[in-house]
């Protein structure tokens, strides 16, 4: 049976990106594109610059991010000509907790994401069209079910480039491409989120170091923000 190498696969995922992007800027769309700033984001952010570094990159800044992560983005979007955006919580950090005085993550982290990312998100993308963000398939079962375009329950297009790539083309992308990785990979977080809801763990889905121990494995913004 032909065996097709990932590097084809991922030339002809390029070229689909780099088609769909000029689609998108010929018919007048804005777009603007989303990333937690991961080692795994890299390849995707990476593509942006070479196809159009003129599309603004939003991070979802909770506030609870550890600062390797906001170095790094820092260090990734001047290395790459990226413009990033920082999308903050309108909710200041001192109304942010329950009865008992506690953050919300400790005891309703789904409202403590509603607050620090989706409803921000939501209104962030309120001037632009399209929303470029980088989830894949092989992520988690919610990720697995979409398609390459849905639209958000505002009507506004979202467009998931990195969709069909998986952990293996990932690498081989950054390996080509001589790309860095997240400081705190080398520490054993596979997957960098908010620093309260991260955690180090050894398994093969690296998603599972987020939320641990809980029945959350989305924060919303690929939940909420899809029109059902
Ligand atoms: S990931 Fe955790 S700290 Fe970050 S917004 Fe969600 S619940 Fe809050």
């Amino acid at each position: 049976m032909l065996q097709i190498l990932p590097q084809m696969d991922i030339e002809v995922l390029e070229q689909a990106m780099r088609d769909q992007i000029q689609d998108y800027r010929s018919r007048g769309l804005k777009m603007f594109a989303s990333s937690s700033f991961q080692t795994h984001s890299l390849p995707m952010l990476h593509l942006i610059s070479r196809i159009d570094n003129t599309i603004p990159v939003f991070f979802i800044n909770t506030g609870f991010h550890f600062p390797e992560t906001q170095k790094f983005r820092d260090e990734i979007t001047a290395s790459f000509g990226l413009e990033f955006i920082d999308v903050k919580s309108p909710v200041p950090k001192s109304v942010q907790r329950d009865s008992e005085g506690r953050f919300y993550f400790t005891s309703d982290p789904d409202y403590c994401c509603f607050m620090n990312k989706t409803q921000p998100m939501k209104a962030a993308m309120m001037d632009y069209d399209v929303w470029i963000n980088g989830i894949r398939k092989d992520q988690n079962a919610n990720r697995s079910g979409m398609q390459k375009e849905e639209s958000t329950p505002e009507g506004k297009l979202r467009y998931h480039p990195m969709l069909e790539w998986n952990s293996k083309m990932i690498y081989a992308y950054r390996k080509k491409h001589n790309l860095p990785e997240h400081p705190l990979e080398a520490k054993g977080y596979f997957s960098v989120g908010c620093e309260p809801c991260t955690r180090k763990f050894d398994t093969t889905n690296n998603r599972d170091g987020r939320w641990f121990g809980m029945k959350k494995t989305e924060c919303g913004l690929h939940t909420d923000l899809v029109q059902k």
